[in-house]
């Protein structure tokens, strides 16, 4: 069965990129029946946070992406990362190298300046051990192949090679007996059973480092078969420059909390982006989890564009549930929300609305407090005749029984047809005393949602 992990390291927040490799991770193994583990790769201590791993956990968990099992922490399997270096080092797979700081230093000058790939030139790969100094630190380093070239099918990038010489004998084991990240990855992912590992193609040129160590393991003891890569390429800014902060590439959680995203358009955008499905474009997780394959997964790097993500976004609010929003908008306003008159404003509110930011200023209204704060443009429109009009409004309104959008706007129109007015001149002030703004939902769906009293109250507080 298939096996994927998502193995980011806590270093930072749940990126954006990171969120698509996680969610390819995960809709390949649900595709499939498959497993999809996460492991947190927390072995650099010094950049690793607390803070960090429970935003990748919230993250994950608000875009839907669980987990058939716990997560698995790096950190506590270095033991069983030391037991494969050593392991490889008995037999004869890896080998002690006791180059100094200075002397590798002193290495990588030289073919800096012949012009050389920087290397380790494998000074201790035949050495016996008996010439090595007594007690004299060293760290472990895996004896890669020399000849020949080594090939991966690559399920996103196709067949690549690599000619050996070009992977040098790397540190598998530091001084102080920690692993690198190179062998941790690989032994997490064997002992994790992981067949397919799908990440950034950043880390391509890791699968020709890591693939001899599983080559070597499978020698020794059997069972180590090669994994199946698939490597995606990464996403870029609008202007096709590697993403970064400047092109909106933010935490996960600051498309929720700062730009009112809802998790299934990112889910839904993220998916798109770089993966295509003919010209479908809305796709539930169901027929995502149906459809998805790396086939889909394109070659070139995907260009984040902020714009189409807010559409998206707009279109599942629309289809959104009107109990869920209001709950989302009554978050962020806080204690003087009422949830049950937010979802009643809802399908007003929600039919402009690009983000929830946009719903909670659209029923900023529904909770403003009397006197109404007024904006400049619409202090301007509460001119001495405007106050009159209203007030002839109101006294109109006072008489009327029936609190519906029909018997609003009947009365209301009546009124502007007597005045011999456009029914404009009416609702710009209407809407200014109600409201304090110029933008609002229909001024007959306003006053219904603040009900009889209150709408009579704010006009009656403008009128002349
Ligand atoms: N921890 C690595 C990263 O965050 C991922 C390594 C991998 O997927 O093999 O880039």
């Amino acid at each position: 069965t298939v096996v994927t992990r998502f193995a980011p390291s806590p270093t930072g927040f749940l990126h954006i990129g990171g969120a698509r490799t996680a969610l390819f991770n995960w809709l390949f193994s649900r595709h499939h029946g498959g497993k999809a583990l996460l492991r947190i790769e927390d072995t650099d201590h010094k950049r690793s946070t607390q803070e960090a791993i429970d935003a990748i956990l919230d993250g994950l968990n608000w875009l839907g992406l669980d987990y058939d099992e716990e997560p698995v922490f790096q950190s506590s399997r270095a033991d069983r990362h030391a037991e494969v270096a050593n392991k490889l080092l008995e037999n004869g797979h890896a080998y002690r190298c006791y180059a100094t700081t200075e002397e590798l230093e002193q290495m990588r000058a030289e073919q800096r300046a012949a012009k050389q790939p920087l290397r380790y030139d494998g000074r201790w790969r035949d050495r016996d051990p008996s010439e090595a100094p007594q007690d004299a630190p060293f760290t472990v380093r895996l004896k890669t192949p020399t000849e020949g070239e080594t090939a991966i099918e690559d399920l996103v990038q196709g067949r690549v090679t690599v000619r050996n010489e070009e992977v040098d004998d790397y540190i598998i084991l530091r001084a102080d007996g920690t692993p690198t990240y190179m062998l941790a990855a690989v032994v997490d992912d064997h002992d994790m059973g992981c067949t397919h590992i799908i990440r950034g193609d950043d880390h391509l040129n890791n699968a020709f480092r890591q693939l001899p160590i599983y080559r070597a393991m499978d020698a020794i003891e059997g069972g180590w078969s090669d994994p199946t890569y698939a490597h995606i390429p990464l996403i870029h800014g609008s202007d096709g420059a590697k993403l970064s902060k400047r092109h909106g590439a933010l935490g996960v959680e600051a498309y929720r909390d700062e730009m009112g995203i809802l998790p299934e358009a990112l889910f839904n955008y993220l998916l798109r982006l770089g993966w295509g499905h003919g010209d479908k474009e809305e796709i539930t997780r169901e027929e995502a989890i149906e459809l998805f394959t790396l086939d889909g997964v394109g070659k070139s790097p995907s260009r984040f564009d902020l714009k189409k993500l807010e559409n998206l976004n707009g279109h599942y609010i629309r289809e959104a549930d009107d109990t869920r929003l209001a709950e989302l908008v009554a978050d962020e306003i806080g204690n003087e929300a009422d949830a049950a008159l937010l979802a009643q404003a809802m399908p007003v509110l929600k039919t402009r609305a690009k983000n929830i930011n946009d719903l909670v200023e659209g029923s900023a209204f529904l909770f403003a407090k009397r006197p109404l704060e007024m904006t400049e443009k619409a202090g301007k429109l509460l001119t001495d005749d405007a106050r009159l009009l209203l007030g002839k409004l109101s006294s109109r309104l006072k008489s009327e029984n029936n609190w519906t959008i029909e018997a609003l706007e009947a009365t209301t129109k009546a009124l502007a047809e007597e005045l011999e007015l456009g029914l404009g001149k009416l609702a710009q002030p209407m809407r200014a005393a109600l409201t304090g703004t110029t933008t609002s939902p229909g001024i007959f769906d306003v006053l219904v949602l603040l009900g009889r009293d209150e709408s009579l109250a704010r006009i009656d507080a403008q009128a002349a």
